[in-house]
């Protein structure tokens, strides 16, 4: 993104946090990447929550988001958007993939899970296990009966979602052209047990209806974007076009995590740090001590 870069007030970027901790550096940039994308074309830039998750989305935690962005000079366009005022929607898009057979239920618990995973019959995807498929391979009538009587997530039969929407491409304005291969995800969750949405579907919904047309977000979510390209499609959505930024990396080669605590931009705010002077130097690539950006 340089200076050259050209007008464009059609373009619709956000940032999205989960309200489940504190933002660290590594949300600073992200939040950043978004920001200056939209910013730089003259476009809007959108907060959003992803609240989802009742157990683990705490208000204080939104204050804070608010608070943090505010300090780094961050500002976003219009009313912020809650996920967790958006349910019935998701439930919408949950019951359209039902009815065109698409999901299964699943009564895996994760000790079940954990258990595989120990026993290593779990084949490892880029985003974690891919489940083995045990649900799928349930008599559909029995599997309907259970499903009123006994906890259970509804799962994407990804083989069969494949076969419906046929083959699929999307763009990464950074890596170029991919082809989605969501098979190598298996058959993520869209509705868990514990709360109404899962991630992929939430962000697929929202992402259409906010009309985003450029998804800014770090190379950690990468893999994931073959499986919102499936849903786009069985869901006749938009694609919007994708951006993954590098990510940033503690002192071990890890990705920084909400637990150090040290970190967290609300530590360096409170210790005095300026905002603006740590967004210069977020922009200028220099940062602090120990913190370095991720290749490829
Ligand atoms: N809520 C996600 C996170 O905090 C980001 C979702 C996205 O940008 O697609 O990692």
């Amino acid at each position: 993104m340089t200076s050259s870069t050209e007008l464009n007030p059609d373009v619709v970027v956000r940032f999205a946090p989960s309200p489940n901790g504190l933002l660290h550096l590594g949300h600073a940039y992200a939040a950043m990447m978004a920001h200056d994308y939209a910013r730089q074309r003259g476009g809007k830039f959108l907060l959003r929550i992803e609240d989802i998750d009742a157990g683990r989305s705490r208000p204080e935690f939104v204050t804070a988001i608010q608070e943090d962005l505010r300090w780094l000079g961050l500002d976003w366009d219009g009313d912020i958007i809650f996920q967790s005022e958006r349910f019935d929607s998701y439930a919408a898009a949950a019951d359209r993939l039902k009815a065109m057979g698409l999901l299964y239920p699943c009564f895996c618990s994760r000790t079940d899970m954990r258990q595989l995973q120990e026993d290593g019959a779990l084949v490892e995807g880029p985003d974690g296990p891919i489940y083995a498929g045990t649900c799928r391979h349930l008599d559909p009538a029995a599997a309907i009966e259970r499903v009123a009587s006994e906890p259970h997530s509804w799962r994407l039969d990804v083989e069969k979602a494949v076969g419906v929407s046929g083959p699929l491409q999307w763009i990464d304005e950074r890596h170029g052209r991919q082809i989605a291969r969501p098979e190598r995800l298996g058959d993520v969750i869209l509705v868990p047990k514990e709360f109404p949405v899962a991630y992929h579907l939430a962000v697929t919904v929202d992402d259409a209806r906010e009309g985003i047309t450029h998804v800014v977000r770090g190379d950690d979510l990468f893999a994931s974007t073959a499986i919102h390209r499936l849903l786009q499609a069985l869901l006749e959505l938009p694609t919007p076009r994708y951006f993954h930024h590098r990510l940033l990396l503690d002192e071990t080669g890890g990705k920084l995590s909400k637990s150090r605590d040290s970190a967290s931009l609300s530590v360096l705010r409170s210790d005095g740090v300026s905002g603006h002077e740590l967004m210069q130097d977020l922009r200028q690539g220099m940062f602090p001590v120990g913190i370095s950006l991720s290749r490829g």
